[in-house]
């Protein structure tokens, strides 16, 4: 039953398969063994499912989308104070990889543009750590937010290495004013093997889930940031994520989100869910094309907005689960947005169900969101299909249209 979120998925990778704009930028060699056609999207909820449907198995180089997660494991570190004396967090309105810093203070603006993330890099595992050292805790703090062994891309990392005047220049900016110590080679290098570290669609969804699970991974149950930390980390990718078009963005989307140039894109909405897509051709500002529209879809279709007034929900969507003879009844509850009826499918799903009859009792629903309303219907639908005879006790009429998708009406129990 679960197919019927990866359907949903797929629905929306359909609406944007066709569109061919963008480019697959050329001065990583190693984003030419990329695919331009992938399309992916995974989703991991803060209880640890997760679903996916496209092209979810190719890996690819995490590249920018690994700047969150390595400034989070230094507010883990240092401290948010502390780390802040070393790069700020306002967004730059600039290209990710721009030669700028603070006027006043010359620190970078923020963490999420290459000369924040190489000063980040450089403060991790101690500022005299070895680059090898340093590469290898990251690598192991990223396969700790993925729950599985990730790997570094080393071809990626010496292809870069050739043409990476630019982050070398930056690195050079940067010590030049004191704020890095390694030899400018060395920062790139160890910068490079971050962006080289080899994910999938669904590593970043389980590794953003982490972070909008206030720092335990959803699927490992691990512990492994601080709930304040993920909250600034969030904030922080709200405001400065998607490089000049943060603003727009946020209005429009309104999901805490970082992209890279490999095409990936993730978003965090805290307490609910994490999301990835790959689509590696990218917009004139470096975001992944159909990445973005994915992003529009989900955000309209589930209610994902951070600003929407109606985001309280989720857990203890279930009120009880009732039986009298032949039948039982699932009572829900409160405010049922995606992550509610998400749940509220999962107890459909996995409930052994021993009676004849299944009824589904909406009538303490609060507010609810169409995109929870179809997964509840069709949850109710493909219990039938198992054999069920099933109803729905609704006297306020909450779910709008009792229409299945296969055009039959769900009866209405008084
Ligand atoms: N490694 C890449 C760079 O520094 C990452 C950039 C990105 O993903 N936007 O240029």
């Amino acid at each position: 039953m679960n197919s019927l979120i990866t359907d949903y998925l797929a629905e929306v990778l359909d609406e944007v398969r066709d569109d061919t704009a963008g480019e697959v930028p050329t001065y990583i060699p190693a984003l030419q063994k990329a695919d331009p056609n992938w399309l992916g999207v995974a989703l991991c909820t803060v209880s640890g499912n997760v679903y996916s449907t496209g092209d979810s198995s190719p890996e690819f180089t995490i590249q920018s989308v690994s700047k969150p997660f390595a400034y989070a494991l230094a507010l883990q570190e240092f401290g948010i104070d502390k780390v802040r004396e070393h790069v700020g967090m306002e967004p730059s309105g600039e290209a990710f990889n721009e030669l700028s810093l603070e006027e006043e203070d010359k620190r970078p603006l923020n963490a999420m543009i290459n000369v924040g993330a190489i000063t980040i890099n450089q403060l991790l595992n101690g500022t005299d750590s070895t680059v090898e050292d340093r590469v290898e805790y990251i690598r192991k703090y990223f396969s700790e937010l993925a729950g599985r062994d990730l790997r570094i891309d080393e071809d990626a990392v010496e292809g870069e290495l050739e043409g990476a005047d630019r982050n070398l220049s930056i690195a050079h900016m940067l010590r030049s004013y004191g704020i890095i110590h390694d030899e400018a080679h060395d920062a790139v290098l160890s910068y490079t093997q971050q962006c080289s570290i080899l994910v999938t669609i669904e590593d970043l969804a389980v590794m953003s889930a982490t972070l909008a699970n206030g720092g335990v991974n959803p699927k490992t149950g691990k512990k492994i940031l601080d709930a304040d930390v993920c909250r600034h980390t969030m904030a922080v990718m709200a405001s400065c994520g998607m490089y000049d078009a943060a603003g727009r963005w946020l209005a429009k989307v309104g999901i805490p989100a970082k992209s890279g140039v490999s095409g990936g894109l993730i978003g965090a909405l805290p307490g609910q869910l994490g999301i990835a897509s790959l689509s590696p051709r990218l917009d004139e500002v470096g975001n992944s094309v159909r990445g973005v529209t994915v992003f529009e879809h989900l955000s309209d279709d589930m209610g994902m907005h951070l600003m929407n007034t109606e985001n309280r929900a989720g857990s203890h969507a279930v009120r009880s689960i009732t039986r009298e003879g032949d039948c039982t009844t699932v009572h829900i509850q409160g405010i049922v947005n995606f992550v509610a009826a998400e749940a509220i499918v999962q107890v459909l799903n996995q409930h052994d169900f021993t009676t004849g009859r299944v009824l589904l009792d909406v009538s303490r629903i609060v507010e609810s969101h169409p995109i929870a309303r179809r997964m509840l219907k069709e949850g109710l639908r493909r219990l039938r299909e198992d054999g069920h005879e099933i109803g729905v006790i609704d006297p306020e009429g909450e779910l709008r249209s009792r229409v299945l998708d296969d055009g039959s009406r769900l009866p209405l129990v008084e």
